[in-house]
């Protein structure tokens, strides 16, 4: 049984998600929280903005492969498994594909994006869906930066609670659109 206040959310931070156009495909994407040795994690293929008491798998966290979660249940459990955060997003964000495409670090050119991130880190990785390379290389530099862009995938956020993943998905978006449209807008932009 998934606890209301646990149930309420993630209800509420994954219409955010959708509405904000954080994600694009409506059953992209995943969000869980660690409560104790508990993972609540989206079902794989729910629809972020709409989920339903169904939508939320419960499992240990010595759980290698519970029933119907995410199939990135894997890489929020490595995150969960060796850092303290408590809360971990990832989202099919736009700006952030298009910007990790080059498969570099993505430096913000905005002042926002500056104070939030000296860099936002780019993992390059040869399979970006349900990876065991993410498995493995995401857990140290989520713990440094909040944050990971996996290339050509989207982003995952950490934090010690779901409201302060959103707010990290939603930085790396600002500074990843501004980085865009800066370039596709013709302006002189320069990261010096
Ligand atoms: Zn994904």
């Amino acid at each position: 049984m998934v606890p209301q206040e646990i149930m309420d959310e993630m209800r509420r931070i994954g219409r955010m998600l959708e509405s904000r156009g954080l994600i694009l495909s409506a059953r992209s994407g995943n969000i869980s929280m660690r409560s104790g040795n508990r993972i609540f994690i989206k079902r794989s293929g729910a629809m972020m903005g709409y989920l339903r008491d169904e939508d939320i798998v419960e499992a240990e966290i010595s759980d290698e492969n519970p029933e119907g979660a995410s199939v990135e249940y894997k890489v929020h459990r490595a995150i969960y498994l060796n850092t303290d955060f408590k809360a971990v997003i990832h989202a099919h964000t736009p700006y952030a594909i298009v910007e990790s495409m080059a498969g570099k670090d993505i430096e913000p050119i905005d002042a926002e994006g500056r104070y939030y991130f000296q860099k936002i880190p780019v993992l390059d990785v040869k399979k970006a869906i349900s990876s065991d390379e993410v498995v493995e290389k995401i857990p140290s530099v989520i713990e440094k930066y909040g944050v990971a862009v996996v290339r050509a995938h989207g982003t995952f956020a950490a934090a010690m609670n779901l409201e302060d993943a959103f707010s990290r998905i939603t930085e790396v978006e600002s500074a990843c659109m501004i980085r865009y449209l800066c370039r596709k807008g013709g302006s002189e932009c320069s990261t010096g």
